[in-house]
């Protein structure tokens, strides 16, 4: 029992292994679309991860980066943006939604990541509201969020900046009245210590990928986390996430024992390829974060797990 019922929802065991749609299915649907979260719900896969920003008329949408990617984006006549799109900050959601998000651009660096992808036409991005609406489906009362919380560098010394982002997600959280299906999800641990102080009913997960989020520790004043002999899952639990997500490379049996022994949730990503999806099975992890949900599936149901 842990005072966060929506933790259980995450929390793997023994012959169970969680699955969770990495913006939706990216390896076959479009990213953090509408189309491609029902997709995941329809195959099976009950846990969404999915990425947060603010238009400029205040909205929390659904998107990866500040900026539209270009490789991902066409304009009102078809045509890819290329290169960098315009700061979704900077556009109202009347503007954001005259963008297309139905697809990539194959013959981009990150397209080709990606050409399994469908292609689809007059996709919009979606709104935090939408999505969350989709827990109150019938067909899909299992549905949990792993909502990511996209901080702005610009506003890294904002403090009031910040606060508000934190403060328009979990408002239209709560609103939609699924609080406790929610997991509030960042790279930035200073930003989830704002999210525990707004929202003290959702659980905090703590994303890291190494070198980097000692780095941006050590750079943000949380540094009293760091040293040699502390581990990522030491610094989690003191920083007072409930999850760990490390990054798959990062990932190592002794790292999930010790999480496991702090009574951390530890969700690996992006778990994408066949080795790895078994070599997070065999370190323990509860659960996987994964762009191919299908992939997945056929590993754990050929070991004779659940998800
Ligand atoms: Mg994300």
């Amino acid at each position: 029992m842990t005072g966060f019922p929506q933790l259980d929802a995450f929390r793997g065991g023994p012959g169970l292994v969680r699955l969770v749609g990495h913006r939706g299915a990216r390896g076959v649907m479009p990213e953090n679309t509408m189309e491609g979260f029902a997709f995941t719900l329809l195959a099976g896969v009950s846990l969404l991860e999915f990425d947060v920003v603010l238009t400029r008329d205040g909205v929390p949408v659904v998107t990866h980066n500040h900026h539209l990617d270009g490789a991902a984006t066409r304009d009102a006549a078809g045509n890819w943006l290329m290169g960098q799109g315009p700061r979704v900050a900077e556009l109202t959601l009347n503007e954001l939604h005259g963008y297309d998000v139905g697809g990539v651009d194959v013959r981009s660096s990150y397209g080709r990541q990606f050409c399994d992808q469908v292609l689809l036409d007059g996709v919009r991005v979606p709104c935090l509201g939408d999505l969350l609406d989709l827990g109150h489906d019938p067909r899909f009362a299992d549905l949990h969020f792993l909502l990511e919380l996209k901080s702005d560098p610009a506003l890294r010394d904002d403090a009031r900046a910040r606060e508000a982002f934190v403060a328009a997600i979990v408002a239209k959280v709560r609103d939609r009245g699924m609080a406790g299906r929610t997991i509030l999800h960042s790279f930035d641990w200073h930003l989830l210590d704002v999210c525990r102080r707004a929202a003290p009913e959702m659980p905090t997960s703590c994303l890291s990928q190494m070198p980097e989020t000692v780095d941006a520790l050590c750079a943000g004043g949380l540094s009293g986390f760091v040293s040699q002999d502390c581990s990522l899952p030491r610094m989690v639990a003191d920083a007072g996430g409930q999850l760990w997500c490390p990054n798959v490379e990062d990932v190592t049996p002794e790292l999930v024992a010790e999480a496991r022994r702090l009574d951390l949730i530890v969700l690996a990503w992006t778990v994408n390829e066949t080795g790895d999806i078994d070599r997070m099975i065999e370190a323990g992890v509860d659960g996987i974060v994964t762009d191919y949900p299908g992939r997945a599936q056929h590993r754990l149901r050929l070991r004779g797990a659940r998800w």
